[in-house]
């Protein structure tokens, strides 16, 4: 979960696209970026993105700590 100024490196991930977590930019989802405190968007990979546009709305972090609703 990251801000568009702290996009997740795509060595790591092939992230495709970012949603809003419900409430933004009014969130509870924050940047992970050490020193960043903005609200964070929802990077989705390829087949997430499928599945946000079959109507899915929650995502997993990929290291299953948490999961998150988008809007
Ligand atoms: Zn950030």
């Amino acid at each position: 979960m990251r801000c568009k100024s702290h996009a997740p490196r795509k060595a790591i991930r092939n992230y495709v696209w970012a949603v809003e977590p419900v409430g933004y930019p009014a969130t509870a989802l924050v940047c992970g970026s050490v020193h960043c405190m903005e609200p964070a968007f929802i990077w989705l990979e390829e087949e997430e993105a499928r599945q946000f546009d079959a109507g899915e709305r929650v995502f997993r972090a990929f290291t299953a700590t948490m999961k998150v609703r988008a809007a």
